[in-house]
């Protein structure tokens, strides 16, 4: 495993799987790759709004060893860690507890390291509920009565889904590239879904709006991130409606090929959003698992978008 020193949140630059470093509470995002990630600069400001002292680092696991690099970084004293791809379904299999929101997405993003005592690794999914928050308190637009219309059915999506559920909007219709795995998504949330009064449907992507045009389009796909330009095979499919939200997980300039494509389709009084928000939302959301306090996160959005 390698660790960015310059990731470093407070104090000097250390590798987290090293006692040498330890006196402060330590954290990372464990991923493979992880050098774009950045979680860290979140933290630190999390961690500088809320009075806290933490170290927050980056820690790229080789790809067969993520279980490995994860107890090394333990037994040098970490507190807690997220975890990104492609590790995010691994982790899931080594919590020794979960929350209900990491059960209903299988996988993990969050975990905070309570010893056997407490009940040992809690592992929590974060995803959704960022950004739900993203979509609901920073763009002001409720899913409650809603039309959602969830592209890509990768851990991404399984992680949000059950989030957007309890958003209670009318109607959530997942769509992939492979649609049996948009449909093995909707199986997996059906009970969730009926508890809270949303219509679940699914198919491939050459079907993505039958019954018309969706207020809210989420892209939880990775064609952005691969630069492969639209998830969906007919730029001229009309699927969201005018006025409605675009939101694309992928944030940056890849992001803007999908977002501008959904600005035209939504016209005037739409909106769109890439994933900083969510991003920033999901940390926000893990910072509380372990810190036992939300920060706040209007300001680090604005400095991240502003950088
Ligand atoms: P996965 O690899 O688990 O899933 C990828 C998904 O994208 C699958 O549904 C896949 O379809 C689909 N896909 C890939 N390429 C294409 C394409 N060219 N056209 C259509 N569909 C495609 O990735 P994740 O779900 O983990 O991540 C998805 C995206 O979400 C990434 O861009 C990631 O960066 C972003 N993300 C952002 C977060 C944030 O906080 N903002 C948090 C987590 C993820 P198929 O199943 O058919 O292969």
């Amino acid at each position: 495993m390698s660790v960015d020193p310059s990731a470093s949140t407070s104090g000097p630059a250390s590798d987290p799987t090293s006692p040498e470093s330890a006196g402060v509470d330590r954290y990372v995002v464990a991923g493979n790759p992880v050098a774009h990630s950045r979680s860290p600069e979140i933290h630190a400001t999390f961690a500088a709004q809320t009075g806290q002292s933490l170290v927050y680092e980056r820690l790229l696991c080789p790809l067969e060893g993520f279980e490995a690099s994860i107890r090394a970084f333990v037994a040098a004293g970490g507190r807690g860690c997220n975890v990104t791809v492609p590790f995010k379904f691994e982790a899931f299999r080594l919590a020794a507890r979960r929350t209900p929101r990491a059960q209903l997405a299988g996988a993990v993003n969050t975990f905070r390291f309570d010893d056997a005592s407490a009940g040992g690794w809690l592992g929590d999914n974060t995803d959704g509920a960022g950004l739900l928050a993203d979509i609901e308190r920073n763009a002001a637009r409720p899913l409650h009565g809603q039309r959602v219309l969830l592209i890509g059915a990768g851990g991404a999506s399984a992680g949000v889904l059950g989030s957007l559920i309890t958003g209670r909007p009318a109607e959530i219709r997942i769509v992939n590239r492979n649609a049996d795995k948009a449909l093995a998504l909707a199986d997996s949330h059906r009970a969730w879904a009926a508890e809270h009064g949303v219509r679940l449907s699914a198919g491939g992507l050459d079907n993505a709006a039958p019954d018309g045009r969706h207020d809210v389009l989420i892209n939880g796909t990775s064609a952005s991130l691969s630069g492969a330009g639209l998830p969906l095979p007919d730029p001229e499919a009309l699927v969201l409606a005018r006025g409605g939200l675009a939101v694309d997980m992928m944030y940056g300039p890849s992001a803007m090929p999908f977002l501008n494509w959904a600005a035209d389709q939504a016209g005037p009084g739409g909106a769109t959003r890439d994933g900083l928000g969510m991003l920033v939302e999901q940390a926000a959301e893990s910072y509380a698992l372990w810190r036992g306090r939300r920060p706040p996160t209007a300001s680090v959005l604005a400095e991240l978008r502003a950088a």
